[in-house]
């Protein structure tokens, strides 16, 4: 499996040295890779190759029980089986004491002529004071035909400023720490649960091991390791404990 790689948040190595082994790991055993039309071809990759399913997207679950999953519209689905493929503390009753801490990051995007970052590197900031800590430049073909790059900055520091103090801040920070003069800026989202703590880190599953209880499994980066391979083992691993369930029922 190719190690989607690109942005790693500091901290997340800091509170784990096995999770800093493994992100070494991955880098040292295959390609590094972001997909060509964004991370979002994952999804729409896995969705392509189902046949027999309807998908409900925009659409917030307020709880699930053994049988049922009840949406935040009232509306209630009849179910055999349940896979939560988030945290799910908050959906099923008497599991709020298993809540999962995060970490939060803002993620700003730009364009830009000025590529200070050789191919395919991340750059990190060292500097204390300084709010940024990592840039990547991205080849991304709307932005090539145009003759600039994608900048793609990481902050992880808190801190109190509005969305146009930040910008402002971050904008001052690339001038004077990576040289870049012209910068445009294009987005900026707040990620409230950008990566989860994980205590310890582990890097695979057991089927069973996804059940919490009564046909309910569990799936996500938050059962294994911050990272997008974790989330797709977890859920393949909740998916073949649904198998051997059914299994030993007939
Ligand atoms: C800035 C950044 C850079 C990253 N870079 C990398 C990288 O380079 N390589 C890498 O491997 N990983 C990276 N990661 C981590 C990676 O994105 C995550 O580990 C991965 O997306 C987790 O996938 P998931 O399916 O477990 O959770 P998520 O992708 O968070 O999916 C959970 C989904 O559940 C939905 N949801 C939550 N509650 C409800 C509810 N009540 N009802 C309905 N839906 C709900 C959410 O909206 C969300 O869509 C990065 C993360 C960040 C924030």
């Amino acid at each position: 499996m190719p190690f989607f790689g690109g942005i790693f948040l500091e901290d997340e190595l800091k509170t784990s040295s096995r999770m800093f082994e493994f992100i070494y790991k991955m880098f040292s055993e295959g390609k590094v890779s972001i997909p060509k039309n964004g991370i979002s071809t994952l999804p729409k990759h896995l969705a392509g190759q189902l046949k027999n399913t309807e998908i409900i997207l925009n659409t917030s679950v307020k709880e699930v029980k053994s049988d049922t999953i009840l949406l935040e519209n009232n509306k209630t689905i009849k179910t055999d089986y349940t896979i939560i493929a988030t945290e799910a503390s908050d959906l099923i009753s008497n599991l709020k004491s298993q809540k999962t801490s995060w970490h939060s990051c803002d993620n700003l995007y730009f364009l830009t002529a000025e590529k200070k970052v050789g191919a395919n590197f991340i750059g990190l900031l060292p500097q204390k004071d300084a709010l940024i800590n990592n840039i990547v430049f991205i080849d991304e073909r709307k932005a090539r035909q145009e003759g600039r790059y994608l900048l793609s900055v990481t902050v992880i520091k808190k801190h109190n400023l509005n969305q146009e103090e930040l910008i402002k801040r971050i904008k001052k920070e690339l001038k004077s720490y990576v040289g870049i003069q012209e910068l445009e800026f294009l987005t900026h989202f707040y990620i409230l649960k950008a990566l989860p703590i994980v205590q310890p880190v582990e890097y695979d599953i057991m089927p069973s091991e996804t059940l919490l209880k009564n046909g309910i499994f569990l799936a996500g980066d938050q059962m294994l390791n911050a990272s997008v391979n974790a989330a797709m083992l977890s859920g393949e691993r909740a998916a073949m404990g649904i198998i051997e369930l059914e299994n030993l029922n007939h």
